[in-house]
């Protein structure tokens, strides 16, 4: 067992030491506060926070007094050297707006100064949406890949999403609202039909789980656009019976956005085959669509 057992988490401590606490909060269900977390957030000398609005109720529901100090995305930079400073004998704690501090929030720049100029940092980890919709998703968790926030701008979120095309492994996405149903069909179009599943609102009153194929979700999303916050979860597509038809279908889709070489290595990766003769087929395929790409 690798729980430390000798040690009472949420029991009240004399002092914490000074260094970094990095605190994971509830993603919308204040129950889940851990005690531990709870404890550090009491005891710390600044909470270090996004919006103090929201981690005015963190902390009520905390019973913490301790004084915060905004640190959101614009002034991560500018104060990171202040607040390391003071790591020197003060408790900071840093906590998001919600989950777990640096994934897709604040807190990199942070540590790695914190770390570089020997503060100890400690994890007080709890929630985090992508990992809470990895663990109920039903899709492979064993490998994954967090792929954050995809660009807003349609170029630029197609490159990011064909560069992860022979990941083997779950792909996780934040994603807003407004924008989830262009993604899902940006993802069928460069991926292929590949099983996925929508996590919304977790912890909340209006939770929803959705699995489908991604054109599946991109229709239903479509035609009854979603709110609330979203985690899009990808299977890899790696398992998937891979007939003549498959490839040719997945080679197609590439040849839309690659050369035939990019277009075979990519296919061939993603379904584990050798690069040659799908150089052949897309070369063939791209002839028969009339374009005339370079290859390489
Ligand atoms: N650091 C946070 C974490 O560990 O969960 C994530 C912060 S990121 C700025 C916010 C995004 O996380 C949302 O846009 C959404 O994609 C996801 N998210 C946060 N809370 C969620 C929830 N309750 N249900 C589903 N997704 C959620």
């Amino acid at each position: 067992m690798s729980v430390d057992a000798t040690r009472d988490p949420s029991a009240p401590a004399a002092a914490l030491a000074p260094g970094l606490y990095i605190v994971a909060s509830p993603i919308g269900n204040l129950a889940d506060l851990s005690a531990r977390a709870a404890n550090v957030l009491r005891r710390a000398d600044l909470i270090a926070c996004e919006d103090t609005r929201v981690t005015a109720t963190l902390l009520r529901a905390a019973g913490s007094t301790r004084p915060m100090l905004r640190f959101d995305a614009h002034r991560e930079r500018a104060r990171v050297d202040a607040l390391v400073a003071r790591m020197a004998d003060e408790a900071v704690a840093l906590v998001s707006d919600a989950g777990t501090p640096l994934v897709s929030d604040p807190g990199f720049l942070l540590v790695r100064a914190a770390r570089a100029a020997g503060v100890p940092v400690t994890a007080v980890p709890g929630p985090c949406a992508a990992i809470a919709a990895l663990s109920i998703s039903g899709l492979p968790a064993g490998r994954f890949f967090f792929a954050g926030f995809l660009p807003a701008r349609a170029a630029a979120r197609d490159a990011a999403i064909a560069a992860l095309v022979a990941i083997p492994g779950t792909l996780i996405f934040h994603e807003t609202a407004p924008r989830l149903a262009a993604t899902l069909d940006a993802l069928a179009r460069i991926l292929g039909d590949r099983p996925a599943v929508v996590a919304r609102e977790l912890t909340k009153r209006h939770e929803e789980v959705v699995e489908g194929r991604l054109t599946e979700l991109a229709a239903r999303y479509r035609a009854h656009p979603p709110r609330g916050e979203i985690v899009l979860l990808v299977g890899s597509g790696e398992g998937e019976a891979a007939t003549d038809a498959d490839i040719d279908a997945a080679l197609s889709r590439a040849l839309r956005t690659m050369a035939p070489g990019r277009a075979a290595a990519s296919v061939a990766a993603a379904f584990g085959l050798a690069r040659g003769p799908l150089y052949a087929r897309a070369l063939a395929l791209s002839g028969a669509a009339g374009g005339d790409r370079a290859g390489g």
